[in-house]
């Protein structure tokens, strides 16, 4: 039993040297891959519910790995954050789509937003809503093309500078969103104490909410709270047409997910809009 344990110990180190190292060296490549144009954005539809109408996009990260391939944001935002990275990727990230939101925008009737997802170390850096002010400047993107993704544990700790930051973000003509909206385990307070003008319902709530009567209270709940707020609703994730059908007739205006279209570069996915 002795000599088995040793061998599973050996195997758990093993295991766990392997993945060290290879948060290291994927920390190591992290660094270049903003010089060597490895990162890329992709673009997910947003559409209205009642008439199919994409009226904007997420933007999603890429990182084109010289050797891994195309990895995606689980596989090393937690290593960008903890590097600091972010702070110069998140700069990259703003700029590429507020560049893609002035194309987007070139024939639009109505304004075309792209979404951007921040991390809170990029946020509480005290000069964003000046860095993204600038990023505007010289893009020539409007800020009313422009949505801030933000998650709920920003919102709870409870720093003078998050306020300050949304409310310059805000009279930029920057709209807020919240991201993954019931997942935070928080108190609800911050809703009514921060300009938020968007609630993103976490896909775990929609996921088969056609059928799991639980699922269509707690979304009911989301959609009069956010809609008494005078916020707007998006629901994540949406993968069927029983599921998309479910949410609009809870009144949900917006939704993404994979049955409207996958996360796709800038390119590919202009082709198919008629904008
Ligand atoms: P998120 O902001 O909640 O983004 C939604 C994620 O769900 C995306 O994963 C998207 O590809 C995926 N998704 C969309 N529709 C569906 C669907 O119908 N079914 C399923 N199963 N998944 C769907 P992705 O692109 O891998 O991004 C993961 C997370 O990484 C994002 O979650 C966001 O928190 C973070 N992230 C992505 N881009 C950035 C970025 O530029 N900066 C920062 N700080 N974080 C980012
Ligand atoms: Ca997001
Ligand atoms: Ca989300
Ligand atoms: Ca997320």
């Amino acid at each position: 039993a002795k000599h088995k344990g040793r061998n599973n110990f050996q195997c758990y180190d093993q295991e766990l040297t392997r993945h060290v190292s290879a948060k290291l060296s994927l920390g190591a490549s992290l660094r270049y891959a903003c010089v060597n144009h490895e990162l890329q954005l992709y673009y997910q539809p947003k559409v209205q519910l009642k008439d199919g109408r994409v009226v904007g996009v997420e933007a999603l990260l890429r990182w084109w790995h010289p050797v891994l391939g195309m990895l995606t944001p689980d596989r090393f935002i937690s290593i960008a954050e903890e590097t600091g990275l972010i702070v110069e990727i998140g700069e990259w990230v703003l700029k590429t789509a507020c560049q893609a939101a002035v194309d987007f925008n070139r024939n639009a009737t109505a304004p075309f937003k792209v979404a951007v997802n921040l991390s809170c170390r990029q946020f509480l850096q005290n000069d964003l809503a000046a860095t993204i002010e600038a990023i505007l400047k010289t893009t020539g993107c409007r800020g009313e093309w422009l949505e801030c993704e933000i998650t709920e544990s920003l919102m709870i700790e409870d720093n003078p500078q998050v306020a300050k930051t949304l409310e310059a973000l805000r009279s930029l003509g920057i709209t807020i969103a919240i991201d993954d909206f019931g997942t935070g385990y928080s108190a609800l307070n911050y809703l009514s104490r921060f300009p938020i003008d968007v609630l993103k319902i976490d896909r775990s709530f929609i996921n088969h909410i056609d059928t799991d009567p639980c699922k269509v209270g707690l979304v009911k709940v989301f959609i009069a709270l956010g809609t008494n707020l005078e916020m707007q609703i998006v629901a994540e994730g949406v993968e069927t047409v029983s599921e998309s059908a479910s949410l609009q007739k809870l009144g949900c205006g917006l939704a993404q997910g994979y049955l409207f279209g996958k996360p796709q570069p800038f390119k590919a996915l202009m082709a198919t809009l008629s904008l």
